[in-house]
């Protein structure tokens, strides 16, 4: 489903034109124009979590900016097998500016010191390991790149390639909000990228160990996602995001 467009006051002047630029280019071509020699949108990281389906995008970058700013939030609860994967796709594809961000210890003692909040207050917790960790690492970036696809929940059904991330006053895109299973498939399989260890588990969705669960057939593929609650998203993504300018 497309989004439907609405206008935004608060839009960048030239949300519209650079909007309808990307429109309908091939997802290669889109990464070349959001990372021209110019910088179009100025500095743009790519935010990701290594997990299941994190080696399309970034082989996708390492073609065309192998140089981009790489975040990942090591939120201290990573599956081991996520940790690994990073060093090996880092590795595999010659990225040079991953950033492994996280909460310092100090500000964990202060508002968790028992490391439980995941189990009381798990939106809480996203907040302090996630949120508030990638707001401080986009302080230099004017614009993020997201792995998102339309496919993964009903939740994100209706993101577009370019959104305006209205909460940090940043450009945002979803460059693979088109693709399926089977285009990431087909591409992973034809660049030879390794697969996460634990995609052939059922866990079609990596987030912290202790909120991921393997996914059963029929579910949503972040169906394993904070099982035990009615969570759906960490707080990364916020609806506010999904800004779309009219023709
Ligand atoms: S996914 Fe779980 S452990 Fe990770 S930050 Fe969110 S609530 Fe905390």
């Amino acid at each position: 489903m497309q989004p439907s467009p609405v206008t935004n006051h608060y839009l960048p002047v030239d949300f519209n034109r650079q909007y309808h630029a990307l429109a309908g280019l091939a997802t290669e071509e889109f990464l070349s124009w959001v990372y021209a020699p110019h910088k179009p949108f100025g500095e743009v990281g790519v935010v990701t979590s290594f997990g299941a389906e994190s080696a399309v995008m970034l082989h996708l970058i390492a073609e065309v900016a192998p140089d981009a700013p790489v975040i990942f939030i090591d939120t201290g609860f990573h599956f081991d097998e996520t940790l690994a994967y990073r060093d090996e796709l880092v590795s595999h594809l010659g990225l040079v500016n991953v950033r492994t961000v996280g909460l310092d210890p100090l500000s964990e003692k202060r508002s968790d010191p028992a490391r439980d909040l995941h189990l009381k207050d798990p939106d809480a917790c996203c907040q302090l390991r996630k949120v508030k960790v990638l707001d401080h690492a986009l302080r230099g970036c004017d614009g993020w790149i997201s792995g998102q696809k339309r496919y993964q929940s009903h939740e994100r059904s209706t993101i577009d390639r370019v959104e305006w991330d209205s909460a940090r006053g940043k450009w945002k895109f979803n460059p693979l909000a088109d693709w399926n299973t089977a285009d990431l498939l087909t591409y992973q399989t034809q660049h030879e990228m390794p697969a996460h260890p634990l995609a052939s588990a059922g866990y079609l969705s990596v987030g912290c160990s202790p909120c991921t669960t393997p996914v059963k057939a029929g579910e949503e593929p972040r169906a394993g996602r904070w099982r035990q609650h009615e969570k759906l998203e960490c707080g990364l993504h916020r609806p506010a995001d999904v800004i779309v300018a009219a023709g």
